[in-house]
């Protein structure tokens, strides 16, 4: 009856990566490595994390008519992500400009770009795909009126599942339509408004339960996941032991392995369990979207 296991709203970057040996001051210039370009940005991350995995996905996401939007394309089609509801043109594709200096850290200037300019008039002329999908995700790196809308296309029986990232403040609306949230320790302090960064991940799923979301995922990095929901209480999901190279999209791939095990009727435990391993795949490997495991290598993954 669904065309869609999973309909991913969000964002769709060029990651241009050079390694420096450091970063310039202002006004000056320093040479680096010959650049990468990686295909990113969450939406286009998740959707192809589902895709890998075998789930039907398709894409609501805007890039500009350029070199990168096509990138992004091409990546997402070859993943076997359904891209009919990738818009073109309107601003260049969102960039993300990081650099990476020796001991690994990174420092990051995004411009959205087309990401800016996903709009609610877009998703209400996307009513289709959502009609057509058993679940929705959406990110946070789109303009927060296209999300609120997202929430109000949803149809009754579509489940919907968000990851505020980049974090801030959320509407009622929004967060009464969530299940479920999903948060990393990060996110969960800034929606709590609370810096000071007392509290166990239990106490933040509480106090976040109690400002409308039906259910709650914090992610805990190799400690693995807490979920919790009124009905079924607060439930630790261990992590997978693995030797972690590089943790860049693991976030991105446990919610769209989450989401589609939702959709396929896992409990919120279960579909934890199926996700905390695909990020325990993803983090073995270097990179974000080609990080990404089919069902049958985290099928292979030892406990
Ligand atoms: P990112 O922003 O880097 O994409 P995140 O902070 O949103 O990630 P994490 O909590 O780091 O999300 O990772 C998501 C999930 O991936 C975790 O809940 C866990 O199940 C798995 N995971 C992450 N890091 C590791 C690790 N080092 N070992 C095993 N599993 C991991």
């Amino acid at each position: 009856m669904y065309d869609y296991d999973l309909l991913v709203v969000g964002s769709a970057n060029a990651d241009l990566v050079i390694g420096v040996d450091r970063r310039p001051d202002a006004g000056e210039t320093v040479l680096g490595s010959d650049l990468a370009t990686h295909p990113g940005g969450k939406g286009a991350n998740q959707a192809f994390a589902a895709a890998r995995l075998g789930a039907r996905t398709a894409l609501l996401a805007r890039v500009g008519d350029d070199a990168h939007g096509r990138l992004l394309l091409d990546s997402q089609r070859t993943a076997g992500v359904d891209t009919v509801g990738v818009l073109v043109g309107g601003a260049p594709t969102g960039v993300a400009l990081i650099t990476v200096d020796p001991s690994g850290d990174n420092s990051i200037v995004v411009s959205p770009g087309a990401n800016a300019r996903l709009t609610p008039e877009d998703v209400k002329a996307a009513g289709s795909l959502f009609h057509a999908s058993l679940v929705v995700s959406a990110q946070l790196e789109i303009p927060l009126e296209t999300v609120e809308e997202v929430v109000r296309t949803l149809p009754p029986a579509t489940r919907f599942v968000l990851n505020p990232s980049p974090p801030r403040p959320l509407p009622p609306e929004v967060l009464a339509a969530c299940d479920p949230l999903i948060v990393n320790e990060h996110e969960a302090k800034v929606l709590l408004g609370d810096a000071s960064g007392d509290g166990t991940p239990e106490d933040w799923a509480r106090r976040l339960l109690a400002k409308g979301p039906r259910s709650v995922v914090v992610t805990l990095g190799a400690e693995g996941a807490l979920v919790a929901s009124a009905t079924e209480g607060a439930v630790r999901v261990p992590s997978v032991k693995v030797a972690a190279v590089d943790t860049t999209g693991a976030g991105d791939s446990f919610t769209a392995a989450l989401a589609w095990k939702l959709g396929a009727g896992l409990s919120l435990a279960e579909a934890a369990a199926y996700a905390a391993r695909v990020g325990a795949v993803a983090v073995t490997r270097r990179g974000a979207q080609e990080s990404f495991p089919t069902a049958a290598e985290v099928e292979a993954l030892s406990e």
